[in-house]
């Protein structure tokens, strides 16, 4: 793997992800593929059988063994936006398996849930703003309990960023608030808009 693909995974890895996110923009469109290094090659090496998401990515590698060169030193040659945007593809997609961006299926794996937890914080933030998209459970839980415990949120912004009434919201507010306090947690007042 070069140098600039492992700089930029390492920030991502540090929650830094926009390094990662502009150079994948530098290989725009559809065809962003076609300078990849692994085009026409046996795409079978790419994804070896005994990697995946919940194997230690060490053991793989020793499972592995000389083997990987190839794909790698591919992966390593690769255009670094092309690179990237391999991996940003493979993060969007949630693609469990293969090689992507030189990371193996199972070194991917953390990088992956942070990819998640990031796409639900910007949902929760713009749906707090009131802006109206699909919402993951988690995600629309993360909105009631910040609405709950948050008297400055605009009530009639975070109602439409959920796609409920004004009423409702107060009402999924009130339960998120019973639910806490059964657990101890410390009753929060809420005052809407
Ligand atoms: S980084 Fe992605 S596009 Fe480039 S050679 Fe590796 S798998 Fe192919």
């Amino acid at each position: 793997m070069s140098t600039d693909i492992s700089s930029l995974i390492e920030a991502a890895h540090q929650g830094n992800w926009l390094p990662l996110i502009e150079e994948s923009k530098k290989a725009p469109g559809k065809h962003w593929a076609e300078s990849a290094r692994c085009m026409n090659q046996d795409i079978n090496m790419f994804v070896p059988l005994v990697d995946g998401p919940r194997e230690d990515p060490d053991l793989v590698k020793t499972k592995l063994g000389i083997s990987l060169n190839r794909p790698r030193n591919l992966c390593g040659s690769c255009p670094v936006a092309v690179a990237a945007r391999c991996l940003v593809e493979s993060l969007k997609d949630d693609d469990e398996y293969g090689i992507r961006g030189g990371l193996l299926a199972s070194e991917r794996s953390e990088l992956r849930r942070a990819w998640q937890d990031r796409d639900t914080e910007q949902a929760v933030e713009s749906a707090l703003r009131g802006c109206t998209a699909p919402l993951t459970k988690p995600a629309r839980d993360a909105v009631i309990a910040r609405f709950a415990t948050d008297p400055s949120l605009d009530a009639a912004a975070v109602a439409r960023g959920l796609g409920v009434t004004h009423q409702y919201l107060l009402k999924l507010a009130r339960r998120y608030r019973k639910s806490q306090a059964g657990q101890g947690a410390p009753s929060l007042r809420v005052v809407a808009a």
